[in-house]
């Protein structure tokens, strides 16, 4: 049922004393489409980063898929990280290769059968729109559809759940609203998404459950969406 839970969870970054995360408590269920919003510093991020173990918590208790997080020690942490897909603006598209061969690049890491590549990297840029650009290098796509392939590497594995950073970040009003309709899509077919985001348009134009973040608190949390920072 759950995907994300989060009971009292605090983060404080030894070095800067920063309370990113302060006492927060949330439930995502399986299958939602939620946005994570809030001001620059809220704690988005660092949300983020302690689901993918990219951070420790220094208080509470995280589950993902009902594991507590304590489960993935160690060699365990690459297999939570298998079932995410990431959009994150720091894992770019690598530059000497094709659309496909950069969302190929995911499987490799992720044990699926070789037979099984072709067609489920078409698929995957299918699902995108970019299925007659396969053979292109990023250099060759627009910053929009450099995004999209960004999200066909990230669900061509299939995952449960699916985190994205500011996933318009750098895009026009148009290209936003195609990453987020593809978004959409892959939530359709079951994956729970979690998107951070500054973009207000995009928040109230397609509706869903809308977390605002404080200061690491969790401020609202609006079961129709809607931008209220
Ligand atoms: P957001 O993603 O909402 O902008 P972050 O989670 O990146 O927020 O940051 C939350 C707070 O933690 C901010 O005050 C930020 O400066 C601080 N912070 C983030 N990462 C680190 C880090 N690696 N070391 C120290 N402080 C950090
Ligand atoms: P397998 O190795 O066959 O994937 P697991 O025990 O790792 O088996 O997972 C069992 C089920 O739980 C699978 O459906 C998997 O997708 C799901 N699952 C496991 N870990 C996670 C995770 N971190 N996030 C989301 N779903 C997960």
């Amino acid at each position: 049922r759950r995907m994300i839970e989060f009971s009292r969870v605090s983060l404080k970054y030894a070095a800067t004393q920063t309370l990113a995360l302060d006492d927060l408590s949330l439930t995502i269920r399986k299958g939602e489409f939620v946005y994570l919003v809030g001001h620059s510093g809220a704690g988005k991020s660092s949300f983020m980063n302690i689901i993918l173990k990219r951070a420790l918590p220094t208080g509470g208790e995280v589950r993902v898929a009902g594991q507590p997080l304590s489960h993935y020690r160690g060699r365990r942490t690459p297999q939570l990280r298998r079932h995410i897909g990431t959009i994150f603006q720091d894992n770019l598209l690598l530059d000497h290769l094709s659309a496909y061969d950069n969302v190929a690049f995911a499987l490799r890491v992720t044990g699926v059968p070789g037979r099984e590549w072709p067609g489920r990297v078409t698929a995957a840029l299918r699902t995108v729109g970019l299925e007659h650009k396969q053979r292109t290098l990023p250099v060759q796509l627009s910053l929009g559809e450099q995004q999209r392939v960004a999200i066909a590497r990230a669900i061509v594995s299939d995952p449960p759940l699916l985190l994205a950073d500011e996933p318009t970040g750098n895009l026009d009003p148009d290209n936003s609203r195609e990453v987020l309709r593809v978004l959409q899509q892959v939530n359709l077919r079951g994956t729970t998404v979690v998107v951070a985001t500054h973009a207000r348009d995009l928040v109230e134009t397609f509706r869903h459950r809308t977390l605002t973040l404080r200061r690491g608190r969790l401020v609202r949390d609006d079961a129709l969406g809607g931008y209220a920072l």
